[in-house]
């Protein structure tokens, strides 16, 4: 009997949790446990600072070095502001398609690895399976370093992690590290027919994003022409500005965040050195003339790269299960760049078109939870053949 209609259900009731990154996600992690530990899995929480959200590290199988990570973040975008034709918590079905938020990022892949969870317990395993389930991969994947750490410092040493981002059930080898840094300027209020009574924030705002802008020019020259990353080299963008309240007052306050994406191989700090030398130029300036005034910079996220190898065990083992033989780098971050940074060998492969996702009307195709059940049948067929 197929396993779909498990996963379906399975997949219902993980949409049904409000998991919005800035909401706790403890109640759908308590829902998990409560389903895996009767199968003698062991679970094991790594909470938040604040205590209010939790990774869950899941040991299906002995307690030894190796076997497989499947790995799947808990959290989902926001739904403000967007129009939604069904309710985006309650899974719908819709002209064949299967409507809510996370059904492609990244919930129908956690669904299919609690839909497996009770096979994985009967195989008598020599491996372990372990799922890692993390919270705030959304915003900067801040959730899971700890886990890593943890699974790491407890000596697991996984053969292979795999992150079921949404990929079409494609292998994903590779993609760009992205450092996010937002930066506030404080300046001195003065009417702007005197602007030597005062300093606009706006204005050095303008000439640090400028320093960002030469450097984004520079960096477009660079990166090999037989990359697979789209484009080769990397990229440099302000997404976001907001100063001052009038034309004829100088800024107190400019806000800027950019986000610059590096294939493996940059070195972002040493890309940004010319910035960080106009800021503290900037700074040293500033406090001079108002001691209130200066410039803040705040590194909000830095995911690192994750690089193709093809002979990593990762590759190898998603490769023979779903006999994709493409090499594909992405040019979106993922927990798979924090665990090859760890020295885990990772690869993204996962159901879902990433062109769903984040989007009003999130779906999924069934056909991709199908396509799932064949290759997680694969995996317990691998499994039980002492792979
Ligand atoms: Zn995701």
């Amino acid at each position: 009997m197929s396993t779909y209609p498990i996963v379906r259900d399975l997949l219902a009731q993980l949409i049904a949790f409000d998991t919005t990154s800035r909401l706790s996600n403890l109640a759908l992690i308590e829902w998990i446990e409560h389903r895996l530990e009767p199968l003698g899995a062991v679970c094991r929480r790594i909470p938040n600072k604040e205590g209010t959200k939790a990774n869950l590290w899941v040991r299906i199988g002995p307690d030894v070095p190796g076997g497989i990570v499947l790995s799947g973040h808990t959290d989902v975008v926001p739904v403000d502001g967007q129009d939604w034709h069904t309710d985006p918590f309650a899974l719908t079905e819709r002209d064949g398609l299967l409507y809510g938020r996370g059904t492609c990022d990244m919930k129908g892949f956690v669904a299919l690895c609690l839909a497996y969870a009770p096979a994985f317990a009967n195989l008598n395993l020599s491996k372990p399976i372990h799922f890692a389930f993390s919270y705030d991969e959304e915003v900067g994947c801040q959730g899971a370093p700890d886990m890593i750490a943890q699974i790491v410092a407890h000596g697991a040493r996984p053969d292979a992690v795999w992150v079921g981002e949404p990929s079409l059930w494609q292998v994903v080898s590779g993609h760009k590290g992205i450092m996010v840094t937002e930066v506030d300027v404080y300046g001195h209020e003065a009417h702007s027919s005197s602007p030597y009574l005062g300093v606009s924030a706006n204005g050095i705002a303008v000439d640090l994003m400028s320093v960002l802008r030469r450097i984004e020019k520079e960096l477009a020259e660079q990166g090999p022409p037989d990359s697979p990353f789209d484009p080769p080299y990397p990229t440099l963008t302000i997404g976001e500005i907001r100063g001052g309240t009038a034309h004829n007052i100088l800024a107190r306050h400019c806000h800027f965040g950019f986000d610059l994406r590096c294939p493996p191989g940059f070195a972002p700090d040493a890309i940004l050195a010319p910035f960080f030398a106009a800021v503290d130029a900037a700074n040293e300036d500033l406090k001079l003339r108002f001691p209130e005034s200066g410039v803040a910079v705040h590194r909000i996220s830095n995911v690192p790269p994750l690089a193709p190898d093809p002979d990593n065990s990762a590759e190898r083992l998603v490769r023979a299960l779903t006999g994709d033989n493409a090499l594909r780098a992405v040019a979106y971050a993922t927990e798979a760049g924090q665990f090859h940074a760890a020295g885990l060998p990772s690869v993204i492969c996962g159901p879902g078109s990433i062109d769903q996702a984040h989007k009003p009307n999130e779906y999924i195709d069934p056909a991709q939870l199908e396509q799932g059940v064949v290759i997680f049948d694969k995996l317990i067929e691998h499994l039980s053949a002492g792979g």
